[in-house]
């Protein structure tokens, strides 16, 4: 495996270099809006420190990653009244990953609706609604 590359677009975007849609963030954690969103309200939590994936993180980063998902899922399940909620998470290329900064997806899912294919960009407009209505379910 190789070394964390603090170039990665989310490296930048915790740095503020790039612009990013935030819907949660504490002093460990960041959660933003997906710019290729699988489903409406797929969101992405990443640790602030430096790691490349489950594979190279600490348990103290992956603690407070999954404190933030589990926060994220409650929202996004209640912003979206969800019937479910999918969360994923890949570890290096051939486990499909193409961001090299540890994160979680999580994706607000209703009966019968499959997740959209990948790798295609959403509306921004539309994301910025989504990600207000995350910012307002968030509860406690
Ligand atoms: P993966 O590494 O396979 O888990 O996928 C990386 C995810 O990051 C994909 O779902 C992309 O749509 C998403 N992504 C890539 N660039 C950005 C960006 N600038 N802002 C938000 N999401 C991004």
């Amino acid at each position: 495996m190789t070394d964390y590359d603090s170039d990665n677009i989310f490296a930048k975007i915790l740095r503020g270099e790039i612009p990013s849609n935030r819907v949660y963030e504490d002093d460990e954690t960041l959660a933003f809006m997906d710019i290729m969103p699988r489903a409406d309200g797929h969101v992405l939590v990443i640790p602030k420190s430096p790691c490349r994936n489950v594979l190279d993180a600490t348990p103290e980063q992956l603690a407070v990653v999954i404190a933030t998902v589990q926060k994220m899922a409650k929202a996004v399940k209640a912003a979206f009244d969800a019937d479910g909620v999918t969360i994923q998470q890949f570890n290096e290329a051939a486990g499909g990953q193409e961001v090299f900064h540890l994160h979680f997806h999580v994706l607000p899912r209703h009966e019968g609706i499959s997740m959209r294919p990948p790798g295609q960009m959403g509306d921004f407009d539309l994301i910025a609604e989504h990600a207000d209505r995350i910012r307002s379910a968030q509860v406690g």
